[in-house]
């Protein structure tokens, strides 16, 4: 099996990215990031997320990552934000927003 679980669009479950496309940025896969007004997101990192479309103006203003502008990310089949796309001198990746683990304490198939 598989150590990286593909990512899933948390409304409509399409995948975003395959589990082997996840990788570290700044020596970590998976990161907790909090906006300006305090929401805050569990995000894991790929390279490549053929099932998003990134949107809106990319802009380096609060940026999560030094060097790196962001631009919103979206789930193609459902259009629900996903996560960010970032862009920096020498790396683009995609940080998404990491599904809930479900509450139930039996089961894990989708
Ligand atoms: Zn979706």
């Amino acid at each position: 099996m598989s150590a990286s679980a593909a990512a899933r669009c948390h409304r409509c479950g399409a995948e975003l990215a395959a589990g082997d496309e996840a990788i570290d940025v700044d020596g970590a896969g998976q990161h907790r990031l909090a906006n300006r007004g305090g929401l805050v997101f569990d995000v894991r990192c790929f390279g490549h997320a053929p099932g998003c479309a990134a949107g809106g103006p990319a802009t380096d203003e609060d940026t999560w990552f030094a060097g790196h502008t962001w631009q919103r990310a979206f789930c193609r089949r459902c259009g629900v934000h996903a996560g960010w796309l970032f862009r920096g001198v020498t790396r683009v990746f995609f940080a998404l927003v990491a599904a809930p683990a479900p509450a139930r304490g039996s089961g894990g198939r989708r």
